[in-house]
């Protein structure tokens, strides 16, 4: 765990976040994403909450799964705003994806991530839309449902 994260339970519809202890600069790196990696074409689920995909000159060739183990990192909320990013890095074989800070991040702060539009797509396909309430929030057409919420976590 990131001595400068904590994990704060939010409220009922995002459940657990990541939140900033102290400012975080831009460009920094502050966790990365764990998980067992999945080979595309064995397991494609849009319904996984704490999967990320691992891209290789653009082209997306697997996923992290963090569902059975994982960092603090899987609890990052999703935001249309999202003050950090995942970042692909090679290591030798090793594909990995560090989050990387998109602009200065207060103390209290929320850390959140844009999980993606295919992410999105399989929500609002079950009438369930964004509730980041962010201005430029692109994907609230309506709400009618609440978001999936994070399970419990077990850091
Ligand atoms: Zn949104």
């Amino acid at each position: 765990m990131n001595e400068n994260i904590q994990l704060k339970w939010r409220h009922d519809i995002h459940g657990i976040g990541a939140f900033a202890k102290t400012e975080l600069a831009k460009g920094s790196v502050v966790g990365e994403y764990f998980g067992e990696i999945e080979i595309k074409g064995d397991h494609c689920d849009p319904n996984m909450r704490f999967q990320t995909s691992i891209k290789l000159g653009g082209e997306v060739i697997g996923y992290i799964d963090a569902v059975r183990v994982g960092s603090w990192t899987r609890f990052i909320n999703h935001s249309c705003n999202g003050n950090v990013r995942f970042e692909p890095r090679r290591l030798g074989n090793l594909a990995r994806n560090v989050v990387k800070v998109n602009r200065t991040i207060s103390a209290e702060e929320e850390i959140t991530i844009d999980y993606g539009d295919s992410y999105w797509k399989h929500w609002k396909e079950k009438g369930i839309h964004c509730q980041c309430g962010e201005a430029s929030c692109r994907l609230n057409k309506a709400v009618s449902g609440s978001p999936p919420k994070k399970e419990q976590y077990g850091e």
